[in-house]
């Protein structure tokens, strides 16, 4: 048998050495033209071709938006507002977010990008569920970037990001940033923090322990995955401030035992955390320290002042005054801050920078307009103060002037019946509040 198989084996290599390879086709021009049109490659050549061009008429702006609205500063507040609008009327919720996009891209002129389109980002955003989360959101999402929100709820609203749920870009995680997580992204935007009095007093503990521990593992996340973060701070830092307006520079006044220290110390405890993650563990790191902030999908019944003066205006409601209301705060409107965030986030600077409209208006002051906007017969009822109220409050904002280009467009007036326009619909439903202006 072996012999048998031995003998086979030498008759196959004996034909192997018979065997001469085909002599080399010499290449030439008339060669490949001919092959081309025997085997109608050409046919497949055309039609790869047609479809090329298609893709590139029809899809390009879709994937050229990201580079097109990468300068922040070209995206008016007004615009952002009318988008939002476009979808809250016009939507269902799959098509929505993609047709305010195409809505963006008319309104800028439809030009074509000059530099190359930029690689879309992950992005992580805390507290993406809440009023300024959420405005956040949508401008991510709009300029190509995809994005996770986290948030547990507390004061955050599904509503406020909804529109986005049938769009792959987006994903929104149940979670509270107390405990850990681990998710692979570029970059995070930490807000998840209660930001009216009303709601951070409710729960003191819970709201130290969010600003510091929940900081603290969302900067362990950065380290770890090697994001850039970004911290939304407050002007509450300054406390009841001895110095006016505020710069970066001035370190407050703060009560560390009040009512309110819960969220001015952690705070300022947050603050710390970042800038020792930036020494020590080489982070990148940003800090905004935002002053008031008001417009459309604040919580109705959050108890600050913006939202408390423009309910009750809308209910029929006396305004509540606290105190003798001539401590003054200023207004920023919620567009204008978001474009300091995403400066900030994309520059080159640390910070801290205070983000808010120098405006200052005092509480009487902000009923009046309130009163102009919504209806001149609203009246005032004088209620008592809450303790530690800072008195005055007013950003010097040249630091963020000068080195993000960022400085806010939208006055008071100017943005009030952006909110109240956003208020009565929540408050009504479809019915007009037929009293009012
Ligand atoms: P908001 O209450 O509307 O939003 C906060 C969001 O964080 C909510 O969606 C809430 O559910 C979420 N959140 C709270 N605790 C959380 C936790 N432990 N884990 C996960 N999510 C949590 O407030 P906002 O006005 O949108 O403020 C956003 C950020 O900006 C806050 O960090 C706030 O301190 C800061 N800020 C806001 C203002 C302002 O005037 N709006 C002023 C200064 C600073
Ligand atoms: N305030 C008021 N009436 C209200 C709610 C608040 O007069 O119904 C005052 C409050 O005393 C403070 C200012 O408005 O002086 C701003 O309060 P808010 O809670 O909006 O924000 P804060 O800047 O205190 O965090």
């Amino acid at each position: 048998m072996n012999a048998t198989l031995n003998h086979r084996r030498v008759d196959v290599t004996s034909e192997n050495e018979k065997y001469t390879p085909k002599p080399q086709k010499q290449w030439s021009m008339s060669n490949s033209v001919e092959y081309v049109l025997r085997e109608q490659r050409f046919v497949f050549v055309l039609v790869g071709v047609a479809i090329t061009t298609a893709f590139f008429l029809f899809l390009q702006p879709e994937f050229g938006s990201g580079q097109r609205t990468m300068d922040v500063s070209s995206y008016t507040a007004v615009q952002a507002y009318n988008f939002d609008e476009s979808y809250q009327t016009t939507r269902t919720f799959e098509t929505a977010p993609y047709k305010s996009h195409r809505s963006a891209i008319v309104s800028l002129g439809g030009k074509i990008p000059l530099g190359l389109p930029r690689k879309p980002l992950r992005i992580v955003v805390t507290g993406g569920a809440g009023f300024v989360g959420s405005h956040l959101v949508d401008r991510l999402i709009e300029r190509g970037d995809s994005v996770i929100v986290v948030d547990n709820f507390f004061t955050g609203r599904k509503e406020n990001v909804q529109h986005h749920f049938g769009n792959p870009r987006f994903e929104l995680i149940r979670h509270d940033v107390v405990e850990p997580l681990l998710l692979e992204v570029d970059q995070i935007y930490h807000l998840a923090c209660p930001a009216s009095p009303v709601h951070y007093k409710f729960n003191p503990i819970k709201t130290i322990k969010t600003n510091v521990v929940g900081t603290l593992n969302m900067l362990g996340l950065a380290k770890r995955i090697g994001a850039r973060f970004l911290l939304t701070s407050t002007s509450e830092v300054y406390g009841d401030p001895l110095e006016h307006p505020q710069k970066e520079t001035y370190w407050g006044n703060v009560n560390p035992i009040g009512v309110r220290s819960c969220y001015d110390e952690g705070k300022r405890t947050a603050e710390t955390l970042a800038m020792d993650y930036h020494r020590g563990a080489d982070v990148q790191v940003r800090i905004a320290r935002i002053f008031n902030t008001y417009g459309p999908r604040m919580c109705i019944d959050d108890g600050r002042v913006v939202s408390n003066f423009v309910a009750q205006a809308l209910r029929k409601e006396p305004m509540t005054v606290y105190g003798d209301g001539k401590q003054t705060r200023s207004f920023q409107f919620v567009s204008d801050l978001v474009e300091g965030l995403m400066k900030l986030m994309e520059g080159e600077h640390v910070g801290p920078f205070n983000l808010g409209n120098p405006g200052e208006f005092t509480m009487l002051e902000l009923a009046q307009v309130v009163k102009d906007v919504i209806d001149p017969t609203a009246t005032i009822e004088y209620k008592e103060n809450t303790s530690d109220d800072p008195h005055k409050r007013k950003p010097d904002i040249s630091k963020a002037k000068e080195l993000l280009g960022w400085e806010p467009k939208i006055s008071l007036r100017k943005g009030l019946p952006m909110m109240v326009e956003d208020f009565r619909k929540r408050i009504f439903g479809d019915h007009k509040d037929k009293g009012s202006v």
